[in-house]
């Protein structure tokens, strides 16, 4: 029969990867704890308008990259492309601006685009985000930065470049709008067709694309920088004293837009150059007029995303050493099959412990299963067999040391093994 395949752009994570995963998870949980940020969980697929909406109608994510379809009951929906926009809708829909500003939000979630898979772009991959709602200081901003600087940091991720710039509110970026869709008409017929349908609708949009021909003509267009309005300006400029304040090192790139249309003022991606063609590892920025966009009162927020399987990808680059699986500390091998039983109840009960402890769930031969001990990596073995039933003593071995002691199996046996194992620990110093 043809095997199923995993579908393309998307991949399993396997027990020896998942560590990894975990041990990364488990870093951004308690640095954004630390930072005073609170998980929210929101559903992987909703109201198709919700994206529409929020990410923009012009963006290549709304354009080309979702995964919409009709549900049994003929409601259009979408799988996740990524996280902002069902954080902002549960903000609103359960009053979150009722509580104490500014209101902060994180997550890890799956996210869905139907993009070209390559080592780095999947169509299923994995965000770390974080969203902060009710604070306009531009040390808001920096605050941010230097939170995801940090996260980089306590993972030991090395050579990232931090790239900031100002997209401006939209009063000055109509003004710059106006001067970018001049200079993209005159060099219309070199667009590609995507762009020259952006330059009518949304001309910083061509900014942002791909299409070498395209990234050339963008490279000599207007700065918006050079357009920001008096308050943008002294925004970015209090933004990039918050960062030099911390020592979080940046290079003001007027070329980053980023690719969803709500951003406002401050965006900055970090890159890498462990990542082949698919650099960037997060993103983010400012989002004012997004809470109002979607219904809201007008509310000040920002935020970042952040790639975990492009992460992944640099940590392996950089061979980053993660720490071992852990192992199982005591491993029960029987003869015959009463001797089974005894084995299962006491691994039960070092179980009930909160000790990692395994017994012969295949039924094979003493010989195979001290093999089988010494590929997991058991710390401990005993041997149960007839004897040891009828004495109800055991030996106890230290298979690091090849040290044995006895054992009583009818009294307290987890409390027994817990003074062996840690004078075998101290003994290991
Ligand atoms: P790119 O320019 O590479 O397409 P993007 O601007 O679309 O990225 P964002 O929407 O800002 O990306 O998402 C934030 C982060 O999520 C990215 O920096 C990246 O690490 C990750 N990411 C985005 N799209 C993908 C994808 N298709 N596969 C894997 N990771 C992705
Ligand atoms: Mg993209």
């Amino acid at each position: 029969m043809e095997l199923i395949k995993v579908q393309r752009g998307t991949q399993d994570i396997l027990p020896e990867q998942s560590r990894r995963w975990q041990t990364v998870e488990d870093v951004m949980r308690g640095e954004a704890e630390l930072n005073g940020f609170r998980e929210i969980r929101t559903p992987v697929f909703e109201d198709t308008r919700l994206f529409q909406r929020s990410v923009g109608e012009t963006t290549d994510v709304v354009q080309k990259e979702m995964y919409t379809f009709e549900d049994k009951g003929g409601r259009s929906v979408t799988l996740k492309p990524e996280g902002t926009a069902g954080a902002v809708r549960a903000f609103l829909e359960h009053g979150l601006y009722n509580g104490p500003a500014p209101v902060k939000l994180y997550y890890l979630t799956p996210c869905y685009r139907y993009e070209h898979a390559q080592a780095g772009r999947l169509r299923e991959f994995h965000q770390f985000g974080v969203e902060m709602f009710g604070s306009a200081m531009p040390l808001a901003d920096a605050a941010l930065i230097a939170f995801a600087h940090s996260l980089f940091g306590r993972l030991y991720v090395k050579n990232l470049k931090l790239k900031i710039n100002s997209i401006g509110c939209p009063v000055c970026r109509a003004e710059y709008t106006k001067a970018l869709a001049a200079y993209f008409a005159e060099r219309k017929d070199r667009l590609c067709e995507t762009c020259r349908s952006r330059l009518e609708r949304n001309p910083m949009r061509i900014l942002d694309c791909k299409n070498p021909e395209c990234a050339e003509i963008a490279a000599g267009a207007p700065h918006i920088l050079d357009y920001l309005c008096d308050g943008c300006r002294e925004h970015f400029e209090q933004v990039k004293t918050g960062l030099d304040s911390v020592g979080v090192g940046y290079e003001v790139d007027p070329t980053i837009v980023r690719g969803l249309d709500y951003y406002t003022r401050t965006v900055f991606e970090f890159v890498s150059d462990d990542l082949g063609a698919q650099s960037t590892v997060c993103g983010g920025g400012r989002y004012d007029g997004l809470v109002e966009q979607m219904g809201g009162r007008p509310t000040p927020a920002l935020g970042f995303a952040l790639g975990i399987e492009r992460l992944l990808m640099i940590m392996e680059a950089q061979k980053v050493g993660f720490s071992e699986p852990a192992a199982c500390e005591l491993y029960f091998a029987n003869i015959g099959d009463a001797a089974r039983q005894e084995a299962f109840r006491l691994a039960c009960a070092l179980r009930e412990s909160g000790v990692e402890a395994a017994f012969d769930e295949t039924g094979r031969g003493l010989n195979a299963q001290m093999k089988y001990a010494g590929k997991i990596g058991a710390q401990f073995t005993v041997v149960l067999g007839d004897d040891e039933l009828k004495t109800g003593a055991a030996k106890i071995k230290n298979m690091k040391t090849g040290e044995t002691k006895k054992i009583d199996l009818k009294n307290d046996f987890a409390g027994q093994f817990a003074a062996i194992s840690t004078e075998a620990d101290d003994l290991s110093f």
